[in-house]
């Protein structure tokens, strides 16, 4: 079997895969890009955060995400029974994008991965990995294109950014199970029909908490061609309660919220739902000998904060500047430089994440006397901005969180 080479080979042509592309070909990098499937192709994931937005514009791509017409995003609402809140981005505490997007996947991932070939990236789709070797000098994958035929490729170095796939966790047994309890979504997208004359906002995401369970909870993810993503996530005994397909799961589940099912009184379903199930992930270690995880291919903890596709971005973004370091002659430590960094924002969305299903931050996102400066924080968050340690909820999120709920409890 021949042996192609190349630089540097991407496992995945998502918001990661793309975005490391778009950061690699800048560094004048030969790149291979190998994506299972042929774009475009649904992905779950809709709701943006500005964070995003810089690495978009790092990776050249930001013309190109302004110019597709997607959804504008500047906040995020939630509601509970008769309570409501809502915290728009643009007033926040960190520096940076107030905006950002909700997009349909199939199109966006389309969008991104097009750039990333623009740029000069051989983009494979339908090339599937089946093998990897990462005991050799330079790793080596095995390859199935399209045709069927197997081939090998070697690279000096190997981006794993196969999202759920998990391609190296798998192959490599890198896999560790996630410490939250196995959740899952049913979701599907609705012709809304929700009248632009009301309260609800189009510009913002608008999670609704379940009336009686407050750890199940209800998104609702308006695009810009008058269709809605709305989903429902739940531990996997709760939706294993309801019966029938996933319509009529997630219709009987939505039922049970009065505020949603006024809202969506005339949708028209017109795609069938579908379900995921336990997508809270972990890995062992980020990177080892000429490879690292980007995105979900590490860890992925849960989808509340809409974190996803930032955390996705952020981890193409760090592992780009560690490869233009090594390319020039620097010394890298994978763990420190790359790992350490990304799981620091990881880890703040962890405490909050925690927080929310254990039902404090809903104390406090619901709290009707919160400081405005609390607030602003507290949407910087939100918003995506979880490496900022000028932050204090990013320096020290499990303390002042904690503080913060106490008083909001009181
Ligand atoms: P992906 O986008 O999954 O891309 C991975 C690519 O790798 C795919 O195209 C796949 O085909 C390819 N691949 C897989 N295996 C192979 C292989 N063997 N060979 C070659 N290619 C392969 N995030 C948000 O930001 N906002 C949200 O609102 C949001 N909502 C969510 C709701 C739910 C219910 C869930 C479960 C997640 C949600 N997420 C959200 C998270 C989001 O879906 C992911 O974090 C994001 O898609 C990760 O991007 P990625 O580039 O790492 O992987």
């Amino acid at each position: 079997m021949s042996i192609q080479t190349t630089d540097i080979v991407i496992i995945g042509a998502g918001p990661a895969g793309a975005v490391a592309a778009g950061l690699l070909r800048q560094q004048g990098r030969q790149v291979v890009i190998l994506e299972r499937e042929q774009f475009p192709r649904f992905s779950i994931g809709e709701s943006l955060l500005p964070q995003s937005m810089e690495f978009i514009e790092e990776a050249g791509m930001l013309q190109a995400v302004v110019e597709a017409g997607f959804q504008y995003k500047n906040g995020a609402a939630f509601g509970h029974g008769e309570r409501t809140t809502e915290f728009d981005f643009r007033d926040k505490f960190s520096p940076g994008w107030g905006t950002t997007y909700q997009v349909q996947r199939a199109r966006f991932d389309k969008v991104l991965a097009d750039q990333a070939e623009k740029a000069g990236a051989d983009l494979r789709y339908r090339h599937e990995v089946l093998q990897a070797d990462v005991q050799r000098d330079k790793p080596v994958l095995t390859v199935r294109g399209p045709d069927q035929q197997v081939y090998q490729i070697e690279a000096g170095f190997v981006l794993d950014a196969s999202g759920f796939g998990r391609v190296l966790p798998r192959l490599l047994d890198l896999e560790f199970p996630s410490n939250f309890p196995v959740r899952g979504a049913i979701f599907t997208h609705v012709r809304d029909h929700i009248p632009p004359d009301g309260e609800f906002d189009r510009h913002k995401i608008r999670i609704t908490v379940h009336p009686r369970h407050t750890d199940v909870w209800y998104w609702t993810i308006p695009f810009s061609d008058g269709t809605c993503s709305q989903g429902v996530v739940a531990r996997a005994d709760f939706l294993a309660g309801y019966q029938g397909d996933d319509t009529e799961r997630l219709k009987a589940i939505l039922a049970e919220d009065p505020a949603l099912s006024r809202l969506l009184a005339k949708a028209e379903w017109h795609v069938p739902a579908r379900h995921i199930m336990g997508y809270a992930a972990n890995v062992k270690t980020l990177a080892g000998p000429g490879f690292a995880l980007l995105g979900n291919a590490g860890e992925f903890l849960d989808p509340i904060f809409s974190s996803g596709v930032t955390i996705a971005m952020k981890s193409a973004s760090l592992a780009a500047a560690c490869l233009g370091r090594v390319w020039d002659g620097e010394v890298v430590d994978w763990q420190k430089d790359y790992a350490q960094p990304l799981k620091a924002g990881v880890d703040t969305f962890r405490v909050f994440v925690e927080s929310w299903y254990a039902g404090g931050f809903q104390k406090v996102i619901f709290h009707e006397h919160a400081t405005p400066e609390i607030r602003r924080m507290i949407s910087s968050i939100l918003a995506g901005y979880a490496w900022d340690r000028n932050n204090p909820y990013v320096a020290e999120p499990a303390r002042r969180l904690k503080v913060l709920e106490e008083l909001c409890s009181a």
